[in-house]
């Protein structure tokens, strides 16, 4: 075997392969073109238009596009009138945006620990953390495999909780035959650039609630609210302040091209997937993704675990070594409530969620996007093999 490139061999590739990358063609671009030349730059008629392709695709009534997704679970989370001294139940193996958004609202993330097989919140952990406090669950269907959702809404329903599914890595995911989009509260989508369509930045909320579909709007927009039975019809009233969430018509309207071709990214996505679970089958060293039979996955992020205890080195020996061999690793993620702010703030410690801290230690994620090539795969496999066996 040759030497790896840390020790001063030849790596794989000469140029970086990066986690995740967007994919942007001639009909992305002439569609944002076109836009420029016109009327509209924000909030025109591609807001609209992108909304309804998004709802139409995730069998969800209604949508609001807006500037990110954390603002999208911003808007969600102060929608679904989460208040100071508010609880809210989380997973830590998530994106900080999940838990900050709670905070935004004056609200107390509450984490509970995750399944061991599908890296999801565990409804029974939930359960354990509900007290008179809680006001919703903020489920994420972590790297496009969903949550059980049917357990949660039971608990929900139950309990008198509402469901804000942080879906950002799911979009086109499905679960028991329905695509992710209706079967929460509120769905959350973010259209960043390594997410399965890009806006550059972007989000969205899903609703079937028309209540919260209004307030959404309203909350988007500095909170302002239009009375069109007033005498002035310059008249409007800000009830409470909202912010400025809004996403553009040039966004929108890479958004609606991007849109075009989600399900080639999917498929793409899947297949990566499975040529990744294929070549790692037979390798003690690595535990590849799980996927319940209830489920199609979406495969955001491509997440395998290192069987540490069979390796002679760790895990941080072995992202460098393959960054060395310019293959663009990542970690998803360092457990939530280990961060510096949610332990002085909320008080957790480490050993509180054994799972996720393990998970934590040993996860790596391997380029995927709709854009690699099988050359490109095929090196990410050789250098992950090598790199593990020598
Ligand atoms: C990407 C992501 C977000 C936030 O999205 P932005 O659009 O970057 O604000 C929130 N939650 C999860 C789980 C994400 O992966």
């Amino acid at each position: 075997m040759e030497r790896l490139a840390i020790n001063g061999g030849k790596p794989v590739r000469h140029s970086l392969l990066s986690y995740g990358h967007q994919w942007i063609d001639d009909e992305d671009i002439s569609a944002v073109v076109e836009v420029l030349k016109g009327d509209w730059l924000t909030q025109g008629p591609k807001v609209d238009e992108f909304e309804r392709k998004v709802a139409k695709y995730c069998g969800a009534k209604y949508a609001v596009a807006v500037a990110n997704g954390t603002a999208a679970l911003h808007a969600a989370c102060a929608v679904a009138g989460i208040r100071r001294g508010d609880e809210a139940i989380i997973t830590p193996l998530t994106f900080a945006a999940t838990a900050n958004a709670i905070y935004y609202c004056g609200g107390r993330p509450v984490f509970a620990d995750i399944q061991e097989d599908t890296l999801n919140t565990d409804p029974n952990e939930v359960l354990k953390h509900i007290t008179p406090r809680t006001k919703a669950i903020l489920p994420v269907d972590f790297a496009g495999h969903p949550v059980d959702l049917d357990r949660l809404k039971e608990i929900a329903t139950e309990k008198g909780l509402i469901i804000i599914e942080d879906a950002c890595h799911a979009l086109g995911a499905e679960y028991k035959g329905k695509k992710i989009g209706s079967l929460s509260d509120m769905t959350i989508l973010s259209f960043h650039p390594v997410k399965h369509i890009t806006t550059g930045e972007g989000g969205m909320i899903l609703t079937n609630n028309e209540e919260y579909y209004q307030k959404l709007k309203t909350f988007r927009h500095h909170g302002i609210v239009k009375d069109d039975s007033s005498k002035e019809s310059w008249y409007y009233e800000i009830p409470q302040p909202g912010y400025n969430f809004r996403l553009t018509d040039m966004q929108c309207a890479l958004g609606i091209s991007q849109m075009n071709k989600l399900d080639c990214f999917l498929a793409r996505r899947r297949e990566i997937a499975s040529i990744y679970d294929n070549a790692f089958a037979d390798m003690h060293e690595i535990i590849t993704p799980f996927v319940d039979k209830d489920i199609k996955h979406a495969y955001h992020i491509y997440v395998i675990q290192l069987n540490l205890e069979r390796l002679k080195v760790g895990r941080k020996e072995i992202f460098d070594a393959l960054k060395a061999e310019n293959i663009g690793v990542n970690v998803h993620y360092m457990p939530l409530h280990l961060h510096p702010f949610y332990q002085r703030k909320f008080g957790y410690k480490k050993g509180d969620f054994p799972n996720t801290e393990a998970v934590g230690a040993s996860t790596l994620s391997l380029p995927l996007s709709a854009k690699l090539t099988d050359n490109d795969v095929q090196d990410v496999i050789d250098a992950v093999k090598e790199s593990l066996l020598s």
